[in-house]
C-alpha cells in the first residue's frame, strides 16, 4: 500500500484537489476539482497523463455546498485509490494572519484561530475552512495541515507591512499581509537551479492569473508585494480593479449612493480585464478579440504591471531577474513583450523569439537582468509541505 498526500485548495465556488505519492518524491498521482458550486456543481479527475477518470455533474435538485463537495470527493477518492493509504491532507488557506509564518498542523486551537480570521478575508477563508472542518469529523480523519498564502510575505519588513492609518485600526490587524504565498516560495525554491545569481540576490516574480501580484524577493526570501490587506491591493486582475484612489470608493458610495455589498462585488467581480473590455475577464478571449477595448484592457493590464515593478525595484534597490508565472505569465507572450519593453530602463532586454515561444529563458544572452517563465505549481508547493510537517 502507497502512503498518499492528498492537497485541497478550496476557492469561492470550486475545490480543485491533487493526490500525490508520499514515498516517490511526491509524484503526481491524479488531480482535479469540482466546480460550480452552488451553481451547478460539476466534478473531473484527471491522471497524471490528463486521462479522465471521472466525470459528475449535479444539474437538478439539492446542489452540494463545500463540506458535501468534500464529502463527495473523499468518497470517489477511497475508491479510486483502493491501493493507497491517505497519511494527511494540505490545504491552501488564504489567511495566516500574524500568527502563522510557515505552515501548521490542524488542531482545534489552529481551526479555532483560522475562523477569527475570517473577517480579514470574508470571500476566501471561510471556503478554505469548510472542507478541513469536514475532514476533521471523519472517525478516520488523517492529520491535516494549513499551508498559508499569507506566510511567505512575513519576512518583509515591519515598513513594508504597516499601513499609515492610526493606532485603533491597525491595532485590529488592518495591515498588509500580501499573497500568492505559495506561488512564490514554489519559484523560490527552482530559482537556484535556474539563475543561482538571481537565487541570491533581487528577482521580481509577477504571478499572473486570475488574480495577480508582484513579489520582491531577496536571496529568495520575500521583501516587498502589491497585495496588501486584502486580494483587492496592487496589479489589475482579471475581475478586480487592483489599486483605486480610495476617493473613487467614497464617491460611490457619497455619490452614486451604492452599499458595501455592490461596491464589493465590484470591486472583485466586475472590474479589471472584465470592466475595462466589457467582453470577458479571460486573457484569451480578450486576446483574440478584435475589439479597441480589449486592446485598452491588456494595455492597461501591462501598463499597471510596469509601474508596480518600478515600484518592487526601488524596494529591492535594484533587480536581477524578473520571473512570469500562472496563466497569463506562463501564456501571454504579448502581455510579456509589453511589461518587458517598458522594463527596459532597468535592464531588461527580450528575445522575442524566445518570447513568442514561452521559452524557460525569455531575455536575450546579453541582458543585464535575465527574464524568465517558470510554471507555478502551488499545489505541490503544499504537497512538499504536508510531507515534512507529518515527518517532523
Ligand atoms: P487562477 O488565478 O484562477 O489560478 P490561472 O493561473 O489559471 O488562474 O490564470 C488564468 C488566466 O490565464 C486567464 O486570464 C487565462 O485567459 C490566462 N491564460 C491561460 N492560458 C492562456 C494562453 N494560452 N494565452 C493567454 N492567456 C492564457
Amino acid at each position: 500500500m502507497s502512503d498518499l498526500i492528498l492537497v485541497l485548495n478550496a476557492g469561492s465556488s470550486s475545490i480543485k484537489f491533487a493526490l500525490y505519492d508520499a514515498a516517490e518524491d511526491l509524484r503526481l498521482r491524479l488531480k482535479g476539482q469540482v466546480e460550480g458550486i452552488g451553481v451547478a456543481a460539476h466534478f473531473s479527475a484527471r491522471d497524471a497523463n490528463g486521462n479522465s477518470l471521472g466525470e459528475q455533474s449535479w444539474m437538478d435538485g439539492i446542489q452540494p455546498d463545500h463540506e458535501l463537495a468534500t464529502e463527495f470527493l473523499m468518497h470517489w477518492l477511497r475508491a479510486e485509490v483502493a491501493d493507497g493509504r491517505l497519511v494527511g491532507v494540505g490545504h491552501r488557506v488564504v489567511h495566516g494572519g500574524t500568527r502563522f509564518s510557515v505552515p501548521a498542523r490542524i488542531d482545534s486551537d489552529v481551526a479555532d484561530y483560522l475562523s477569527r480570521l475570517i473577517p480579514l478575508a470574508p470571500l476566501h477563508q471561510p471556503h478554505n475552512l469548510a472542507p478541513i472542518r469536514r475532514i476533521a469529523q471523519q472517525s478516520d480523519a488523517p492529520p491535516q495541515v494549513a499551508c498559508f498564502d499569507t506566510a511567505f510575505h512575513r519576512t518583509r519588513p515591519e515598513v513594508e507591512q504597516a499601513l499609515p492609518l492610526p493606532r485603533e485600526i491597525t491595532g485590529r490587524g488592518v495591515r498588509r499581509y500580501g499573497f500568492h504565498g505559495l506561488s512564490y516560495e514554489y519559484i523560490a525554491s527552482k530559482l537556484p537551479q535556474i539563475d543561482p545569481r538571481a537565487a541570491r540576490g533581487r528577482t521580481v516574480v509577477a504571478h499572473l492569473g486570475n488574480g495577480a501580484s508582484l513579489c520582491g524577493m531577496l536571496a529568495g526570501r520575500s521583501v516587498a508585494t502589491t497585495m496588501g490587506f486584502t486580494a483587492l491591493e496592487g496589479l489589475m486582475m482579471g475581475t478586480r480593479a487592483g489599486s483605486i484612489d480610495p476617493g473613487v470608493i467614497l464617491y460611490l458610495f457619497d455619490t452614486l449612493h451604492m452599499n458595501a455589498r455592490d461596491v464589493s462585488a465590484l470591486l472583485y467581480k466586475r472590474s479589471g480585464l472584465l470592466g475595462v473590455s466589457g467582453i470577458s475577464s479571460d486573457m484569451r478571449v480578450l486576446s483574440a478579440s478584435e475589439s479597441a477595448r480589449a486592446r485598452e484592457a491588456i494595455d492597461l493590464f501591462a501598463y499597471r504591471i510596469v509601474r508596480e515593478i518600478g515600484s518592487i525595484a526601488a524596494a529591492l534597490r535594484g533587480i536581477d531577474a524578473l520571473v512570469f508565472t500562472a496563466g497569463i505569465g506562463e501564456n501571454a507572450a504579448s502581455v510579456r513583450e509589453a511589461v518587458c519593453r517598458g522594463c527596459d530602463w532597468l535592464g531588461v532586454e527580450m528575445d522575442e523569439q524566445a518570447n513568442s515561444g514561452n521559452q524557460l529563458r525569455i531575455s536575450s544572452a546579453s541582458s543585464p537582468v535575465a527574464a524568465w517563465v517558470i510554471p507555478t505549481d502551488e499545489e505541490l508547493m503544499v504537497a512538499r509541505h504536508t510531507r515534512q510537517l507529518l515527518r517532523d
